[in-house]
């Protein structure tokens, strides 16, 4: 099928804001492709090229797009990249400049759906030196071949950012409809595979009885299950009933370990494949797992070699990254493993057991040994008192909070469902000041939509971190990117691409979770989760936040041991 078929849906989808005729155009479309167009149809309905399982990454950058953009049009970077400032959308800029070149279409709208999606995919292998002027090359040649509303889907999707308002739910009940399978089988299976395409392909060749086949496999990650925010242990019973299974919150990073014999792969909460990062796990869990075929759920928590005292995460999310000096990594920042939760044992899948039952079965395996495995702490309990002491128990002892769990919940890959929610203390808010900000891109492209904060030193103002959530779209939902716009308009000193640089003198409450270091701002600190609270126009320059008061918070934020 060729690719102007595609780009035809996604027209129709950008039409309507109505959720059932978007299932529909989709349903419709679907039914006509054939089963070796399904993977390629799915994924880049999708906006993307590869599931979500799939390390593989295209990795694109808006400049690359720019000098694809500027090589098929003869346009200049400058004058792209002042019409990019404007517009807010490279996809929109694509659109623009190239149809001013292929005006003749129907010659150019030849491309199929599977040429455009495995020759965008080639520009994942393509590394190392010259990489930049072939990936260049390979989309000019895409974008060339295409007419100028082709172009600007090819660009969207190669930014990964497609913007058609059909997400996930509308997709899975499209699949279901078109295929004529249970939705429910369309959920279940994706849960178990965290890819729509190969689900697709299933419920079209193979119907319910495929998808019901579909089971977890060990060594393909599985979307973590996510927990809501509440304020209280009150308020955390009402949400998970009573009792519950109450857990210490430790502050390090989510990590599945899959075990199948002596293979291992450890993936992040985005389902990033870690496992060469971190040996040092492999051998903790080799020694004190008494399985060798399992999926866990749990913590990494680093700690202080000297001092044995549990470390901030920011303080190991190095590790996550590096590739090279791993042993070294491992003596400098060690680290240890909190487990809370079993999505699979000795090849079943354990994902619709009671937690209660998951979690015992977890104790059966796991030999708990200081500073490399334990269980993560917990109590059950239908007591606030008890419960209410155990959280500050927690705090006293440098964990983040608590986890409040139903004993009987599921695992439920990838939502929030209120199985199990968070508590962790709400942070004193500050008042900072903006500096710079970013143009919005697509619907918020004449609005500044993101703000460089500063607080005070002693050495003028410095960064401390970026916000943009918390302001509204409307000015009568609160405080929107319009006024906030028209309120930093006049201290605008200067502007380059999308960024502006902005004078002190609009001050705003923010709140956050977490006060953290940061080598990416003048200050050294960043705010981890900024939110919007009001704006202080009743205050000065000389009021906004020093460091000073920010560094004793930082200090307080928990008693760690
Ligand atoms: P947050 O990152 O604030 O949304 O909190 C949820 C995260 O807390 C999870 O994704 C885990 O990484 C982490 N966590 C720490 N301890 C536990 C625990 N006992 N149970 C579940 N999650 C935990």
């Amino acid at each position: 099928m060729e690719y102007s078929k595609l780009v035809d849906i996604y027209q129709s989808l950008s039409q309507t804001t109505k959720m059932l005729e978007k299932r529909a155009i989709i349903t419709d479309f679907l039914r006509g492709i054939k089963p070796d167009e399904v993977e390629a149809s799915i994924l880049l309905l999708e906006g993307r090229l590869f599931p979500e399982s799939d390390k593989r990454k295209i990795g694109i950058g808006n400049q690359l797009i720019l000098k694809s953009i500027s090589k098929v049009s003869g346009k200049t970077d400058t004058d792209l990249n002042d019409q990019w400032a404007k517009i807010g959308d490279l996809g929109l800029v694509a659109e623009k400049n190239i149809s001013s070149r292929t005006q003749d279409s129907l010659t150019q709208r030849k491309l199929t759906i599977k040429q455009v999606f495995d020759n965008l995919r080639k520009l994942s292998e393509i590394h190392g030196t010259g990489s930049t002027g072939k990936k260049v090359g390979l989309i000019s040649e895409l974008l060339g071949a295409s007419n100028s509303v082709d172009s600007k889907y090819l660009v969207r999707t190669c930014l990964e950012d497609l913007r058609t308002g059909s997400g996930f739910g509308i997709l899975r009940d499209a699949v279901a409809d078109a295929f004529d399978v249970d939705v429910k089988n369309v959920q279940k299976a994706y849960d178990l595979t965290t890819d729509l395409s190969r689900v697709a392909l299933v419920a079209k060749t193979r119907g319910d009885a495929g998808l019901e086949k579909i089971s977890l496999n060990v060594g393909t990650p599985i979307k973590v299950m996510l927990f809501k925010k509440v304020e209280s242990v009150e308020e955390g019973f009402e949400v998970v009933g009573s009792p519950a299974i109450i857990d210490y919150k430790y502050d390090g990073f989510r990590l599945q370990i899959h075990r199948s014999d002596n293979e291992f792969k450890l993936f992040t909460r985005n389902l990033e494949d870690v496992t060469t990062q971190f040996p040092d796990i492999i051998e903790i869990v080799k020694k004190d797992v008494k399985s060798k075929n399992y999926i866990i759920d749990c913590e990494v928590v680093g700690y202080d070699k000297d001092t044995k005292s549990w470390k901030p995460f920011q303080e190991i999310s190095q590790r996550i990254k590096r590739k090279y000096g791993i042993d070294d990594m491992i003596k400098e920042v060690p680290v240890m493993i909190f487990a809370f939760d079993l999505i699979g044992l000795s090849g079943k899948n354990f994902i619709d057991i009671p937690f209660k039952d998951r979690r015992e079965k977890l104790s059966e395996i796991i030999t708990e040994d200081s500073f490399s495995v334990s269980l993560a702490k917990e109590i059950t309990t239908s007591s606030i008192e008890q419960s209410q002491e155990f959280y500050e128990e927690a705090l006293r002892v440098g964990a983040e909070g608590v986890m409040m769990k139903n004993l009987e919940g599921v695992y439920k890959p990838g939502s929030r469902v209120g199985f199990g929610v968070k508590i962790k203390p709400v942070m004193e808010t500050l008042d900072l000041v903006i500096v710079g900000g970013e143009w919005g891109t697509g619907k918020r492209a004449n609005w500044i939509s993101s703000f460089i904060l500063a607080c005070r030193t002693e050495d003028g103002f410095k960064e401390i971190g970026k916000i943009g959530t918390g302001f509204k779209e409307k000015d009568e939902m609160g405080v929107s990117f319009d006024k906030m716009t028209k309120l930093l308009k006049p201290f605008i000193i200067g502007e380059s691409g999308r960024s502006v640089k902005i004078k002190p003198g609009v001050i705003i409450e923010v709140k956050y979770e977490e006060i953290q270091r940061s080598p990416t701002y003048g200050s050294g600190y960043a705010l981890r989760f900024p939110r919007f609270v009001r704006l202080r126009d009743d205050k000065d320059l000389k009021d906004v936040d020093n460091l000073k008061r920010i560094l004793k918070l930082s200090s307080a934020q928990r008693g760690r041991k």
